[in-house]
């Protein structure tokens, strides 16, 4: 969503009259003037030296340990994230502020012999200086960690502008990480895209999350001024299902990935590809699992499907299945909030709006493959690129079968969401830009080289 508010309301998605949060949004000059104050505290953060880095990003570990609850609850409240989902983000969370506390300590570049005569030829990594953070609402504490964390070990200092519906999240989090970091290091600016833009146009490096129109402006701005960007964005992404598949395990895990959170993941999975003999069996199995998967109150434990975050994402998820075949859901479920059954549709037209945007809600189509090449080449006829589930018992094709298959990540034999928070994040095409999030891939983006030669 493109959003240029007058105020941030936050919303409960469960029960749209709860409103957590209402505030002034602070506007372009705030935000510019937030991006200068991160500029001032720069230098002495990088000087601060190592240890003192290592040692602040440990305390924010054991602080959101310590509030795991809290925040576990926020996130039902404000975001509608299911209780079980919330309490595994705020434990990544943490696990990946006390993954980056050993980063300041990493050697920063190497020693090289000189190509002629004596001498001696270095190379280190410096921070670009402020780090402009802008994330979604789905992964309130997790994705703006991801980026902040190595941005900070690195020696940078973050303007974090988290999405408007989980400004309430961010806020918390925020008091938590500038409680163990000197002023003006970390901070919070509320807002949407006025705020959004404003700090593009002043930060040294910028790192986005969200929608794929808003990533590739972003993206656009960023590389005008010359600042090093990414930007991860949106996903169509495919499960591949092979005749020789576990179809019962295969149908189980798919049906987690379409309706976990009510598909509101980046990895979620809207298009299932059936090849040859699958198809019939895991219509079934298929269809079977996702009437059974529990839709309800977000803070219940055993809840797997909330609500949708927005009345508008509801309403797309009904109008984009309308006309269709439905195998599974296709209904609203009667509760207050803004709830769409878990759904599968099939008999979908090639040019059809399911097979060529993403939707962002519970909804998968069933397509047909003659054979795994078939299967690829529908997987890769959507303009994104993020991850492929693969189900099959056969290690040569999971090995050595998939190399045309253009996605960034492949999970085999499992849910196409979830990622270890260590290895490179990202895709291709229209679902990101630039250098990978996550692992060490994320500590040379927010650094650059620099080159010294000690003449002897
Ligand atoms: P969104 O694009 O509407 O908003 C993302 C962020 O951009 C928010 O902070 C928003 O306020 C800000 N923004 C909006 N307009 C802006 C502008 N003109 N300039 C600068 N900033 C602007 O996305 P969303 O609805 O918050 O999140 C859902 C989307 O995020 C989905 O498309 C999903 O696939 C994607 N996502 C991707 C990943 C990934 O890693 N690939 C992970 C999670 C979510």
């Amino acid at each position: 969503m493109t959003d240029t508010l007058p105020t941030v309301i936050s919303r409960n998605p469960a029960d749209p009259a709860d409103v957590l949060l209402r505030i002034p949004a602070p506007g372009a000059f705030t935000a510019v003037d937030t991006v200068e104050r991160a500029r001032a505290a720069q230098p002495g953060w990088l000087l601060a030296g190592a240890a003192a880095r290592s040692a602040a990003l440990g305390a924010v570990a054991a602080a959101v340990e310590g509030a795991a609850d809290e925040l576990a609850a926020l996130a039902v409240r404000e975001v509608g994230k299911p209780l079980a989902e919330a309490r595994a983000e705020v434990a990544r969370t943490a696990a990946i502020w006390r993954y980056y506390a050993q980063a300041p300590f990493e050697p920063t570049g190497a020693v090289h012999e000189t190509a002629a005569g004596p001498g001696l030829l270095l190379t280190r990594r410096r921070p670009h200086g402020v780090a402009g953070l802008i994330t979604p609402w789905n992964f309130p504490f997790a994705i703006p960690t991801w980026k902040a964390a190595p941005a900070l070990a690195t020696g940078n200092t973050v303007v974090l502008k988290p999405a408007p519906e989980a400004t309430a999240c961010a806020q918390r989090l925020g008091e938590i990480v500038q409680r163990a970091l000197p002023e003006a290091v970390f901070t919070v600016l509320p807002g949407g895209a006025t705020e959004g833009n404003a700090l593009v146009s002043a930060a040294d490096v910028v790192s986005f999350t969200g929608s794929t129109p808003v990533g590739q402006a972003v993206a656009r701005a960023a590389t005008a001024r010359g600042i090093p960007v990414q930007a991860e964005m949106g996903g169509l992404n495919a499960a591949l299902v092979l005749p020789d598949a576990d179809i019962e395990q295969a149908a189980a895990h798919i049906a987690a990935a379409v309706s976990g959170y009510a598909g509101q993941k980046c990895t979620a999975t809207s298009r299932v590809i059936a090849v040859g003999a699958a198809l019939d069996p895991l219509r079934e199995a298929l269809s079977e699992a996702l009437r059974a998967v529990p839709v309800g109150d977000p803070a219940d434990p055993a809840t797997v499907c909330g609500p949708l975050i927005h009345e508008y994402a509801r309403d797309q998820v009904g109008e984009a299945c309308r006309g269709l075949s439905v195998l599974a859901g296709g209904t609203v479920p009667d509760r207050s909030g803004w709830y769409a059954a878990p759904t599968l549709v099939e008999k979908v037209s090639p040019g059809h709006r399911l097979l060529r945007e993403e939707v962002f809600g519970p909804v998968a189509s069933l397509l047909a493959a003659e054979d795994l090449a078939h299967a690829i080449r529908i997987t890769n006829s959507v303009p994104y690129g993020l991850v492929t589930s693969v189900h099959t018992a056969d290690l040569n094709t999971a090995l050595s079968g998939l190399d045309l298959l253009d996605t960034g990540m492949i999970r085999l034999n499992a849910p196409s969401t979830g990622v270890d928070f260590h290895l490179p994040f990202g895709g291709s095409k229209a679902s990101s830009h630039g250098p990978r999030e996550q692992g060490r891939a994320a500590l040379d983006f927010y650094t650059s080289s620099r080159t010294y030669t000690l003449a002897p």
